[in-house]
């Protein structure tokens, strides 16, 4: 059967069979059928959906279209964490050091931006010298030698995931539950892991809008990887407000550290302990998730983990001066404008989706396959819901390459956040944990 036909199929509202799936995979991996058919193909999926056995089937061709990693006998399980994508989530950054210190092999592969949400790559990029192209030999060896790595798909390691991945990024193609599940465990599968832990966002900057739909997806990705030999659990997290108070990616790499040093945002720290908690939890290494939890804070806290960080990064290439020169700048971008408060009163919103698209249309996402990402423009100082205001604070500061692009990034954050005289009620960040 051609393609065409399969997308035919698709378009029609037919499942298509394991063997035709795994076919396209493969031959699209190969790179035997042209962008434009994958497009749609891929937007076919995206209104007609897929079975759980497609998606399965779906999910286990994207992680054969290149190696597994194979892990030699060791006490330490191998864990990792997802995220489904939001604005100003860098949780990965100080997860991954702090899973390595509390004994956990951590072989993180992430994924760049996709839509307005930041991609872990992308940020892990704006360090100097950084490489994120590990091999899966490369990456065996440095989670073995010092307990964590952090790479992207590369032409060995789910290459299917890898074009799939930038194609829906520019084809509107990336809300779709048996595409994020393939995306997502193609690539957790190919990790070998023991334990998941998933981040499932929800709300107007998330792909998923509605707490149902997470729910949904929640289950597609916990079913599958359960299912696949992954002990998995899923949290359902907020994604109207951005997560912490910078988004761009070397600004997020910045506040990463903060967090890693015991600084930082309240919410940050919070989630990147609870998804180890959870992992704690998973493996068996605590029985409760209280004691799991100051586990993790204690060990946050120890400093353990920051020092963890400049030994990954330096294994992957990183000039250890010229970062440590870079986190001491105020900012790396060449223009920097503040949003200051005319009026008195508390923050009640903070809208996440004009902020991620802000953030893009700075440079720090893609609008095309083609596009160059800024590593130093975004936002930081964002003001949140809660936080109490006088005329004159600073509501956020806007970084950006000229003056033109602040001037219009500063109008859209303006109506992005809101003000009122009493402060709004307390949002818990996980609402649910399947
Ligand atoms: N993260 C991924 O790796 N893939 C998706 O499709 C969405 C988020």
């Amino acid at each position: 059967m051609s393609f065409l036909s399969l997308i035919e199929a698709k378009r029609d509202g037919q499942a298509l069979t394991p063997e035709q799936i795994t076919r396209f995979v493969r031959e699209f991996a190969a790179g035997g059928i042209p962008d434009y058919q994958m497009s749609a193909m891929l937007m076919a999926v995206f209104f007609r959906g897929m079975t759980a056995d497609e998606t399965r089937s779906l999910t286990l061709a994207m992680r054969d279209s290149g190696e597994v990693l194979k892990w030699p006998s060791d006490p330490r399980p191998v864990v990792d964490k997802h995220s489904t994508g939001g604005i100003g989530d860098k949780v990965s950054l100080p997860l991954a050091p702090l899973l390595a210190c509390l004994g956990f092999r951590v072989p993180m592969i992430s994924g760049r931006g996709l839509g307005i949400t930041g991609g872990t790559l992308d940020k892990l990029e704006s360090i100097p010298g950084l490489t994120t192209q590990l091999g899966p030999a490369r990456l065996v060896e440095q989670t073995q030698r010092i307990g964590v790595a952090m790479g992207g798909q590369t032409a060995t390691m789910i290459p299917a995931d890898r074009l799939l991945y930038a194609l829906r990024d520019v084809t509107a193609t990336v809300p779709s539950i048996p595409l994020i599940t393939g995306s997502i465990l193609s690539k957790k599968l190919a990790e070998g892991l023991d334990a998941l832990v998933m981040d499932v966002k929800f709300g107007a900057a998330a792909f998923m809008k509605t707490r149902e739909e997470a729910r949904d997806l929640a289950r597609s990705i916990v079913s599958l990887a359960n299912d696949c030999g992954v002990r998995t659990r899923a949290l359902l997290t907020d994604m109207d407000t951005p997560l912490g108070r910078s988004a761009g990616n070397w600004l997020e790499v910045k506040e990463a550290i903060a967090c890693l040093e015991g600084r930082g945002p309240q919410d940050l720290r919070e989630l990147v302990v609870e998804c180890a908690a959870h992992l704690l939890v998973l493996t068996q290494r605590e029985r409760e998730l209280e004691p799991a939890r100051a586990a993790a804070a204690t060990r946050l806290a120890s400093g353990g983990p920051r020092a963890k960080w400049n030994e990954l990064i330096e294994a992957q290439g990183a000039d250890l001066r010229a970062f440590e020169r870079k986190l001491a700048l105020d900012h790396a971008a060449p223009v920097r404008v503040e949003l200051k408060s005319g009026s008195a009163g508390f923050v009640t919103r903070c809208e996440a989706r004009v902020v991620g698209e802000m953030v893009r249309d700075l440079g720090g996402g893609r609008l095309t396959k083609e596009s160059t990402i800024q590593p130093d423009v975004g936002v930081d100082q964002l003001a949140k819901p809660g936080d109490r205001i006088e005329p004159g604070s600073i509501l956020a500061r806007v970084h950006a390459r000229t003056r033109d692009d602040a001037a219009c990034a500063l109008q859209r954050l303006r109506a992005a956040i809101e003000l009122a005289d009493e402060p709004p009620s307390a949002t818990p960040l996980v609402v649910e944990v399947l």
